[in-house]
């Protein structure tokens, strides 16, 4: 590998590339092909980073920011206009081709050997022949999505839809329009592109939308500059920010306080933005207290009851999961139609244990 080009293109120097090699940077041999991945954030390159033997670099997805109040918001950081599009809710994967193989990246830089063969089923391998450099950035979603289950999507497995576009060696992504653009010019499907306003009475024609979604189950909006000069922002419905607390109270040990803390300030911020009336804002009230006590509950009482609190591909993705430190236990593979089908169940040993503990009498 050419240490001197490849600190050249992340832009730093070599001597400060060789000092995070021995920090930050962690060596990755499988699956196949290897490579670097910047571990965290670092002179301003984005943390999920790779560096491939071959010198391919994949830069990191940027982070989304997240405005509590929306008017004043799209107000200060857009110039004109806004494009909506929907926020999906799965996980985050980049696509490409490295030596002329197909492989999803995760957020976090790693090879995951369950998307790239959903990848290689769903993304025609045209369009890398056709542009070897492009890395497509999308959202894997659907109830098979082994990171984060919905059923919400038209999707009975997993599906994978654009959301950018970015290049090899590029920091830069390409941007809204082109990745609608270009996902039309390939039949691949991209997140839904809900309209494009002039900044002035956008915050309301979005809250309508984002109230509409809410009540289809669906995340949310990503805010994006038509022209690609500024970051996108990102914005949820009341309906997300009351089914992560419903998740997060079920294993209420594993969760940082902040997890539950952010998601009920952000519902502040909505009831008084939105003008809510005081019937709406105690319908409100109800749905984040029914999100916290209900499924704490249901925990408490299961293991009272002593239920256990339990969750070539699939072994690759199991070792693919404890490295990337979640616990989970894999069912025996059972023939289905398809295929086989494999029940993956997530440990989460903390709430567990905890809540066993304070059953038997123990302090909080
Ligand atoms: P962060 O971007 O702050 O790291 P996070 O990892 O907590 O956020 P989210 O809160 O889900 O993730 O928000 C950002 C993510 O939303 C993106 O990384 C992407 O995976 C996902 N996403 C879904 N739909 C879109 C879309 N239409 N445009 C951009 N990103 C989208
Ligand atoms: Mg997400």
């Amino acid at each position: 590998m050419n240490l001197a080009r490849v600190a050249q293109i992340l832009g730093m120097t070599e001597s400060r590339l060789q000092g995070l090699q021995e920090t930050i940077i962690r060596e990755s041999a499988w699956p196949e092909p290897r490579l670097l991945r910047f571990e965290k954030e670092a002179s301003g390159v984005e943390a999920g980073t790779v560096v491939f033997e071959n010198g391919d670099i994949a830069f990191g997805y940027p982070k989304i920011r997240r405005p509590l109040f929306l008017a004043p918001a799209i107000e200060r950081h857009f110039s004109k206009a806004v494009a909506v599009e929907e926020k999906m809710n799965g996980h985050n994967v980049r696509i490409l081709s490295v030596s002329s193989e197909m492989v999803a990246l995760t957020r976090g830089g790693f090879i995951c050997p369950y998307s790239t063969e959903v990848a290689r089923r769903l993304v025609p391998e045209e369009i890398f022949l056709k542009q070897p450099s492009l890395i497509l950035c999308g959202e894997m979603v659907g109830p098979e999505n082994p990171y984060v289950a919905k059923e919400v999507y038209p999707t009975d497995s997993i599906d994978f839809y654009l959301f950018d576009v970015a290049e090899k060696n590029r920091k830069k992504t390409l941007g809204v329009h082109k990745t609608h653009e270009l996902a039309e010019r390939f039949g691949l499907k991209a997140t839904a592109f809900l309209g494009q306003f002039q900044k002035d009475g956008a915050a309301e024609k979005i809250r309508q939308i984002v109230v509409r979604l809410g009540r289809q189950g669906r995340e949310g909006v990503v805010l994006k500059d038509p022209e690609n000069q500024v970051p996108p922002i990102k914005y949820t419905s009341s309906a997300t920010n009351c089914s992560d607390i419903a998740v997060g109270f079920q294993y209420y040990n594993d969760y940082a306080t902040d997890f539950f803390l952010s998601r009920v300030v952000r519902e502040g911020f909505q009831s008084v933005e939105w003008n809510e009336s005081e019937e709406e804002r105690r319908k409100r009230a109800q749905r984040i207290g029914e999100s916290i006590l209900l499924p704490m509950i249901e925990t408490i009482e299961s293991k009272r009851a002593g239920e256990i609190q339990n969750l070539q591909t699939a072994r690759d993705f199991e070792y693919h999961l404890r490295r990337s430190g979640i616990r989970a236990i894999f069912d025996p593979p059972m023939p289905d139609d398809e295929g086989y089908r494999i029940g993956i169940t997530k440990l989460v040993m903390s709430t567990n244990d905890k809540t066993q503990a304070l059953l038997d009498g123990e302090m909080w």
